[in-house]
């Protein structure tokens, strides 16, 4: 590890201090920007408990289907700031800090990082895939490499499937990309919400039938059991 990144990017962020995500208010130096006020909404929000069991997102294991480690619930207006802020304002250090904390409840055993990419129009629009920056900072936390292994298929290509094809399956929505998944079987596979968990299962089935052993499912944030 380097120390010359963090240097640069503290020295960025003294020099264009960022709005805290949570208030507006506040110039944040800090990679995360959360301001001093701020500070115990954060904590707060990732103390939430599930509607369910009482556990935080970070330690709730409703969701039956298949675990996902989450650092906070989708379903407060300062998640869906954080969220926003994400998406829309393509801080990398602030893409680095979360992920980072994201990394921290990932405690298995993987061989690669990958990550649910978004819509390429949105690529282009944007200029960044959050859900990208998000797994490259989970992937050099945990001193992993990162995989692109899933593209999403242009809503052109999607009009092609029939409409059985687009009902029978999310798949539909993403390819698995000529890589060499089967190098690394044991994928932790990273996104930025996830509200029926639907989207981050389909890749996962589809990165096992492209030979992934294992698939590990992790998101920033995920919609209450309750709330579907
Ligand atoms: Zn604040
Ligand atoms: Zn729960």
């Amino acid at each position: 590890m380097t120390r010359k990144k963090p240097d640069w990017q503290s020295l960025r962020l003294r020099l264009f201090p960022q709005p805290c995500v949570l208030c507006q208010n506040g110039a944040c130096v800090t990679p995360m920007p959360i301001c001093p006020d701020c500070a115990d909404r954060f904590r707060a929000l990732l103390r939430e408990p599930c509607g369910v069991c009482s556990r935080p997102a970070s330690e709730c294991d409703c969701l039956k289907k298949q675990h996902l480690h989450a650092l906070f619930w989708y379903r407060s207006p300062d998640s869906r700031r954080i969220v926003r802020s994400l998406k829309y304002r393509a801080d990398r250090a602030e893409a680095r800090a979360l992920g980072e904390l994201l990394a921290s409840l990932c405690t298995g055993r993987y061989d690669a990082v990958t990550y649910v990419p978004r819509n390429r129009a949105r690529v282009r629009q944007y200029g960044y895939d959050q859900a990208r920056l998000l797994a490259q900072a989970v992937a050099d936390r945990l001193e992993l490499p990162l995989l692109d292994t899933l593209v999403s298929r242009s809503a052109v290509e999607q009009k092609l499937l029939s409409a059985s094809q687009r009902e029978k399956s999310m798949r539909g929505r993403y390819a698995v990309l000529p890589t060499a998944v089967a190098l690394y079987p044991r994928l932790l596979l990273v996104d930025d919400v996830s509200t029926t968990g639907a989207t981050l299962r389909a890749c996962a089935s589809l990165l096992r039938q492209a030979g992934a052993r294992t698939v590990t499912l992790a998101s920033l944030a995920k919609t209450p059991q309750s709330q579907k």
